[in-house]
Order: structure tokens, then sequence, then C-alpha cells
């Protein structure tokens, strides 16, 4: 029914060789269903951590996951995980279950998995095994709990937040009953890491369902960045759609404004992730202006995509209409696109040809460009040698006057 890769088809028939189940799993045999070429391909098997480093006795194994029941074998250089049938026992804690039970039973490690559409496994000898009908809810479009969802979620809250995350990525609705559990359990996000509900969020506001998805969730951000949860937030979210999948952006508008920026910040984002965000919302919040002089003055101190953010930003705050925003943009990466004159390395003489006019070395070269750098940029000047270089002759011959 499916093609697998080679190293996938290998792995199979050396553990069924060994006497043992084995099936692709999870994420790939859901992306298999919908035509989509998956990223990664997980193995369950019915076989004992101790049985599959036997039948891969040759091969360069990996430990590392051993507890759980998963070995790493490097098939072709490639590291493709392998992992025992099991059922988790309680989830003392809510988010790691006590210990975990090996099976021989295929259904048994599919019913441990969050949602149908993940509950798929598939080999070439064993057909499709699908026993929540993962593919009715592929058709229908649906993201459903396997099993109670109330039960699911308080197992383990991240499920809560990779439902949302799902739905916004596949374009999935969410089933009316995992729905209202994910409302009404939404309090047990506050028990997640930062880090694994940060990198769920920021997968979701790329999804091609974000904007709905944000809508329908609002509350669910209330409860992990309450700070972005104002008045303003619907409307902010209602804009994403017709924007670029751009994951910065995106998270911008969620937070809507720089007193948001702490509610990113709890969830310990990395740096570049940060300072995006935080340059986009201050451009944003010091109201850039759409004019060609006003775009290069933004320019002298921010990238082209920080500033591309902040025009959009104010887009959304209705500041300006999303027509001259467009307008702007197409300015900006036209800019982009010839190298327009937006800082002193981009000016057609350098620190040299100053020294040579006899400006002191030092302080007063990196000024002497700044200076003529806003002229360029307020259009008094053509960014041309001989013009320049007259002007850096006056401003020397009137600063010595002084
Ligand atoms: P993608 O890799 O595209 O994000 P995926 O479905 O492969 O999607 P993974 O996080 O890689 O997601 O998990 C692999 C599989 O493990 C899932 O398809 C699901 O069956 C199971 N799984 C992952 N996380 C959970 C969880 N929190 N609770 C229950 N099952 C889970
Ligand atoms: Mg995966």
């Amino acid at each position: 029914m499916f093609r697998l890769p080679d190293t996938v088809t290998l792995a199979l028939d050396t553990l069924e060789a060994a006497g043992y189940e084995a099936y692709a799993v999870g994420g790939c045999v859901r992306d298999l269903c919908r035509g989509v070429v998956p990223h990664d391909y997980d193995i369950t098997t019915s076989a004992t951590p101790d049985e599959i480093e036997a039948a891969f006795c040759g091969f360069r194994l990996i430990e590392t996951g051993i507890k759980h029941g998963t070995v790493t074998v490097l098939i072709d250089g490639e590291p493709l995980e392998i992992t025992t049938y099991r059922t988790d026992g309680e989830y003392l804690d809510r988010r790691h279950p006590s210990n975990v039970t090996f099976s021989r039973d295929i259904d048994d490690d599919l019913s441990r998995r969050d949602f149908t559409v993940n509950a798929m496994a598939y080999s070439p000898r064993r057909g499709l095994r699908d026993p929540f009908d993962g593919r009715g809810d592929l058709c229908r479009r649906v993201i459903r709990c396997v099993g109670d969802p109330d039960t699911r979620f308080s197992e383990d809250g991240l499920r809560i937040m990779r439902a949302v995350r799902f739905a916004s990525c596949l374009g999935f609705d969410i089933d009316m009953a995992t729905s209202e559990s994910i409302h009404k359990n939404r309090r047990l996000l506050a028990d997640i890491s930062a880090e694994r509900i940060l990198s769920e969020l920021r997968r979701l506001v790329v999804g091609e369902n974000a904007c709905r998805i944000l809508t329908e969730y609002g509350d669910l951000i209330g409860e992990i960045m309450p700070e972005a949860a104002d008045d303003g937030y619907t409307g902010r979210v209602r804009g994403i759609r017709d924007t670029e999948a751009d994951e910065v952006l995106r998270l911008a508008v969620v937070l809507g404004g720089e007193d948001a920026v702490c509610a990113l910040v709890r969830l310990k984002p990395d740096g570049k992730l940060l300072d995006g965000v935080g340059r986009a919302l201050s451009l944003a919040k010091d109201g850039i202006g759409l004019d060609p002089i006003s775009l290069r003055r933004a320019l002298r101190h921010a990238g082209y995509d920080d500033v591309i953010r902040a025009v959009r930003l104010r887009a959304y705050y209705g500041a300006i209409a999303g027509g001259d925003a467009d307008g702007a943009i197409s300015l900006l990466c036209a800019m982009r696109e010839c190298g327009e004159c937006v800082t002193p390395r981009q000016l057609a003489i350098s620190g040299r040809d100053l020294i040579a006019l006899g400006v002191p070395e030092g302080e007063a070269v990196g000024e002497m460009l700044e200076r003529l750098l806003g002229l360029v940029v307020e259009e008094k000047l053509e960014n041309e040698s001989g013009a320049l270089l007259d002007a850096a002759r006056s401003i020397k011959a009137a600063s010595v006057g002084d």
C-alpha cells in the first residue's frame, strides 16, 4: 500500500526475521495516509529492548532511551528509533508515566497514543493497523483523542497543546468532545514545562489554521500568556490569516504590545526569537512611517525583516490601511533588492577617503560617516563619491570654525 524507505524496510525485515512483529507507527503513518512525505519514521515492535539489540547485532546502536523501551539503530548512517510496544502506567505527576509496561500486543501500544490520527501502524507484510478509525478522522479532517479526552489530558497536559498544534498545522477541526475537554482542562497547562509549551505554540502560530485555532482557543493563550489575552486579542489574531507564516511576526501579533513580551520571556524563548519579537513590537510602537524617508530612517537601526514586521503590525493595530502596508512592504523589498544605502558601509566613500581628506583617525571618522548617511537617508545628498566628499569637506570646515 505505501512505499517505505529502504532503511525502514530493512529494520522491519530484520525484526520480523528474528520472530517479532514490527511496524512503522505514529506521525509517519498519518503522513503516508495523507499523501505527505514523512519527515521521519518511528518503528514499534513486539521485541523487548534486549531482543531488539540482539536482532540488530552488527549494527551500531544508541541506547539512550532504553529505560522507556527505545533503541536507536544506525542504518546507513541514519538513526532510526525502535520502541517496544508498551502501555503507560499511571501518570502520577501528570507528565510522566510512573512506569512503563512492555506488551506483545500492538493495540496496547496504539491505545496509549494521543490522537486517533497518530494511533495507526503500518507494515508492508501486516498492512494498516487502525483500531480507532484514524483514517476516518483524517478524511473528516478531525483531531480526536484516543479514549476519554478528560482522562487523556489529565494524564499528560501537553496533549492539550499538541491537539491545537495539530489542528492548526493540518488545517483540521477538533472533535467536539475533545474540544470541550481542552477548554475544561486548560489549567493543566500550568504543570507543563515552558519549553515544551513554546515549542508547540511556535508550530501552532505558523499553521494554516492558526487564525481559527487562536480565535477559538483564546482561553488557552490566556492560560499560558495572560498578558496577551486582552480586549484587543480577538481583533488582532483575526488578521493573522492574511500574513505570511512568519513565527516572529505572528507571535508579535498574538502578544499585541511590548508590555506583553514578559509573557513570552516566561516561556524561555531563544535569544533570536525574543529579540525578533521585541524589535518588531518596539518599532511598531514608535509608529513607523511608510514613506521612503521614514522607512530608510528605520532601516538605519533595524534589519529589513524587523521593519517589514513593524509595518505589518501597524496595519494590525488599525493605524494604517492594509493596502498602504502592502505598498510599503513592496518598497522595502525593492530597497533590499537594489542595496539601498541605509548603513555607513553602503556609502559610496569609505573611512579611508575621509582620513585622506584630513578627518582625524578614530571616532571622528565613524561620526562623519553617520552624518553623511543621515543626509543620504533624508534625501539631502546623493550617495555619490564626489557629492559625499564635498559634503564632508564643508562639514569639516564648519566644525573647525566652531
Ligand atoms: P510531528 O513529528 O510531525 O510533530 P508526530 O506525530 O510524529 O508529528 P511526535 O512528537 O514525533 O509527533 O510523536 C510521535 C508519536 O508518538 C505521535 O504520533 C503519537 O503517536 C505519540 N505521541 C507523542 N507525544 C505523545 C503524547 N504526549 N501523548 C501520547 N502520545 C504521544
Ligand atoms: Mg515525529
